[in-house]
């Protein structure tokens, strides 16, 4: 991933007359090489091309010396600009390109830095080839080692820096200390291996009363009528509520767990037997199992955390043992009589998901 950093740089004075002659010459060779890409088609029918350009550059520094003032590789990075702006003219992007006054051309380009080396070699200072070590105000913390590439720009009477930084995506830690494997939905909101019980918050069960009363006082207004419209728009009201609600509920959730486990276990909804408890708040269900788990997901995805699904047929009635041990909807406890296990029967589910987890992970 490219991350860009933008910070002000101090020139002394002999500094920033180089900068300006840089900028100038700069300039003066981009119009240079679109003048030549515009005789070249008046005369042959033909265009130029970027590497053809590049080709002559040296032939073009010889007969132009002051030109061995500016580094080669920002000569070519402002015969790249003039390509970029030509496809964008061919892609329909942008009209033809056009000569470029000192007001619309402020910035060069170094390509290629070494960073590590040269650039950043003196602290407080960023070095810039031909002009020198340039006093630099770095407001915050950036990759110097993964630097690449320095745009230097004039805006508004003062000189910036942009440093384009190459910075490797998070991959998966290979060793798990923290896993978790979650149960959702029986007689809590979900319940987590290592013992966490998740409800979701009071404010839903007040938030469902108060859609019952509004539902009930739409029914029996009359159809058509003018206190019907306004019942309704209430009863719409209410519900966007709650989806706010739990829209805010389940990220809170989810990136709790995720900042906290490096694998996360849960159970495959598609082949899940969606059984849930009426007593507790039931919007936040209806939408919240499949949006919690994408939550999860995508989460663990961003920060370089291993997410399975597993399919969760069993789990609610066999022990940490392996025993089976048979239970209706209403017993919340498990009493396992061959090992004597008593334990919430979500969290009992939830172990085993987690350990249907691993054995996928190693199988792998
Ligand atoms: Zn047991």
């Amino acid at each position: 991933m490219q991350f860009v950093y933008r910070f002000e740089i101090h020139p002394i004075h002999e500094q920033e007359q180089k900068l300006f002659y840089i900028l100038k010459l700069c300039r003066k060779l981009y119009n240079h090489a679109l003048n030549e890409r515009k005789t070249a088609y008046k005369e042959s029918g033909q265009g130029l091309t970027y590497c053809q350009q590049q080709n002559a550059l040296p032939i073009f520094v010889e007969a132009n010396p002051e030109y061995k003032k500016v580094h080669s590789q920002v000569l070519q990075d402002v015969l790249h600009r003039l390509d970029f702006a030509f496809q964008r003219y061919f892609a329909k992007e942008a009209g033809y390109p056009r000569f470029k006054n000192r007001d619309h051309y402020r910035s060069f380009t170094y390509p290629q830095v070494d960073a590590v080396k040269k650039t950043f070699s003196q602290p407080g200072f960023i070095f810039l080839s031909k002009i020198g070590f340039v006093k630099i105000k770095a407001h915050r913390e950036f990759p110097a080692g993964s630097v690449s590439r320095v745009n230097v720009k004039y805006h508004g009477g003062k000189w910036y820096v942009n440093l384009t930084a190459e910075i490797p995506e998070t991959k998966p830690v290979p060793v798990y200390k923290n896993v978790v494997g979650i149960d959702m939905g029986l007689s809590h909101f979900a319940a987590l291996s290592d013992g966490t019980i998740v409800d979701p918050p009071k404010y839903f069960r007040q938030s469902e009363k108060k859609l019952a009363r509004a539902q009930r006082r739409l029914s029996r207004k009359k159809k058509g009528s003018n206190n019907r419209g306004k019942a309704k728009e209430k009863v719409a009201k209410i519900h966007a509520k709650i989806a706010n609600q739990r829209k805010d509920f389940l990220h809170k959730t989810s990136a709790a767990i995720v900042k906290q486990f490096d694998v996360v276990v849960m159970e495959d909804l598609r082949v899940k037997n969606m059984v849930r408890n009426h007593r507790l708040a039931k919007s936040i269900y209806d939408a919240g199992w499949g949006q919690f788990q994408k939550y999860v997901g995508y989460k663990c995805q961003r920060y370089g955390k291993v997410f399975v699904l597993v399919d969760p047929k069993g789990t609610s009635q066999t022990c940490l043992c392996g025993e089976n041990v048979p239970k209706d909807l209403s017993i919340r406890i498990h009493e396992c009589p061959a090992c004597g296990l008593v334990m919430d029967r979500d969290l009992v589910s939830a172990k085993l998901i987690l350990e249907r987890g691993l054995e996928k992970i190693a199988r792998v």
